[in-house]
């Protein structure tokens, strides 16, 4: 093989999910003579959940890779340019409407099975994903540009230049950076910085419990108001919400139900993660609130609980020349719909980095950190932004410092009409900002912080 044909480094993903597929797709785009394996541990390729909503910034991805018309054609109701959302106080019977508002920001509701399925056609090299391929720690030599060690819980190694955790929000891949890093701060005598490293080990519960299912709009319930709103309906109470719209060109209602469980907020989360419920479990919440709840609530038959589970705030998602993507990176709460986006975009910055003829073998370390340094700030910055859309929904303000602060008389509409207001503005981030013009100046960035280690 001539020296110039032969990929100028080897990157091992670890994760066949929505982002890790996403990133081998990049990579094929912008940094073709990179090379990759995905190593995945399941024994076949499945995306469980329903629905998935791409706003303006995760679609301009999609149409700057070609993806968006693989999508177009195969799933999902076309394009949404704008959705009525209508915010109701609804923990009494006589419930009333407190906020309307219109989400102008372009979105596309899919079927996460029908993205996950667009992206793994799109992919070239599908023979490089191996399945049943269970990361378990990576060795990284401590100095110069030896290979990394993989290791999986087969006992079969592999090795690769650059490492990435695409391994969604329970990653190993972040258990094996942390507690090698955890273990490192140890060795220099630093106890307490070991002690802050651990404990992004283990992603933790968020306090939200989400109960989601779909309701065909058959039979008596067909005409019935609550059935047939054409927007998002957020049914607000203290500590609990449901959330409606329709699906399907208004043949189904989509339904999911948050509760909050204040007391287990950032423990380890106990039990299983997912399970299909029997409405008991959830019918006796919403029990006294305005009788359209009740009527849809006397129709969620075998929902799907989520107990979410979100990573804590990161200090790096790279270590030396590994990379965290993705949940991995910042699993976070579903109350924007931006999770997915923000491992694209990850995906997407890596992956034009990586292709920069200045990104060699000598420099991709330095690649790996203006990756960090610019990524970590905006998808922290989102997941904070999800998190407070998760309070209001619940018709608690963030910004009340301590649950002290919560006023205990019924909310005043006024106060009512600010949750609104908030609700709306920290949505803001999508609107102000420009991926494409973003990329550029991320580009830049690289390109300084090659030259000045250079020049070193
Ligand atoms: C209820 C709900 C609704 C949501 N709605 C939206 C939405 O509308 N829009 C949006 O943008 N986001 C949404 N999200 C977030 C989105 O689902 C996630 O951000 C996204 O799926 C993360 O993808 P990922 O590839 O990083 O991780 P995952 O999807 O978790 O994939 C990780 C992959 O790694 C594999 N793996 C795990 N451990 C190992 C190991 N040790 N070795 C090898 N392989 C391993 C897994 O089998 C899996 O294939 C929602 C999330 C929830 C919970």
């Amino acid at each position: 093989m001539a020296e110039s044909d032969m990929p100028k480094f080897r990157v091992a993903i670890v994760g066949a999910g929505l982002t890790g597929v996403f990133l081998a797709v990049c990579l094929e785009k912008y940094a073709p003579n990179v090379e990759f394996d995905i190593y995945e541990g399941a024994s076949q390729m499945l995306e469980i959940g329903a629905g998935i909503v791409m706003q303006s910034r995760p679609w301009t991805m999609m149409q700057a890779t070609g993806l968006d018309k693989d999508l177009l054609k195969i799933a999902g109701d076309g394009e949404r340019p704008a959705v009525v959302v209508l915010f109701r106080k609804s923990d009494q019977v006589d419930g009333f409407q407190f906020s309307q508002q219109t989400d102008t920001d372009t979105s596309y509701p899919f079927h996460r099975g029908e993205v996950h399925k667009a992206f793994l056609d799109r992919l070239h090299a599908s023979d490089r994903i191996h399945l049943r391929k269970r990361f378990v720690s990576y060795v990284q030599p401590a100095n110069g540009m030896g290979p990394i060690e993989v290791r999986f819980q087969d006992g079969t190694t592999a090795t690769c230049d650059i490492l990435v955790g695409a391994d969604g929000v329970r990653s190993a891949v972040r258990a094996s950076m942390y507690s090698q890093l955890a273990q490192a701060a140890e060795a220099e005598g630093k106890q307490q910085e070991a002690d802050d490293l651990k404990h992004h080990i283990s992603p933790v519960f968020s306090g939200a419990t989400i109960y989601r299912t779909v309701i065909n709009k058959t039979g008596e319930i067909a005409a019935h108001p609550a059935f047939n709103r054409s927007g998002l309906v957020f049914y607000c109470g203290k500590d609990k919400h449901l959330l409606t719209y329709p699906i399907s060109q208004g043949r189904i209602l989509n339904v999911a139900a948050v509760i909050r469980v204040r007391d287990q907020e950032g423990d380890i989360y106990p039990g299983p993660w997912s399970s299909v419920v029997n409405r008991d479990e959830y019918a006796n919440e919403f029990k006294g609130w305005e009788p359209d709840v009740g009527e849809i609530v006397k129709h969620m038959d075998n929902a799907q609980k989520w107990a979410i589970n979100v990573v804590t705030k990161l200090p790096t998602y790279v270590d030396g020349r590994v990379a965290l993507l993705g949940d991995a990176a910042h699993g976070m709460g579903p109350h924007q719909g931006a999770g997915a986006g923000q491992g694209f975009e990850d995906g997407f910055l890596l992956a034009q980095f990586l292709g920069r003829p200045e990104v060699t073998r000598e420099t991709m370390q330095i690649a790996l950190q203006v990756y960090d340094e610019i990524r970590r700030p905006l998808s922290q910055k989102v997941a904070a932004f999800s998190h407070m859309s998760g309070m209001l929904h619940l018709l608690q303000d963030p910004e009340r410092i301590s649950q002290e602060d919560e006023p205990e008389h019924e909310l005043t509409l006024e106060e009512l009409r600010k949750i609104g207001d908030k609700i709306e503005r920290v949505k803001d981030w999508r609107r102000v900002s420009s991926l494409l013009d973003e990329s550029k100046v991320s580009m830049q960035r690289l390109m300084d912080a090659v030259s000045t280690a250079q020049t070193r």
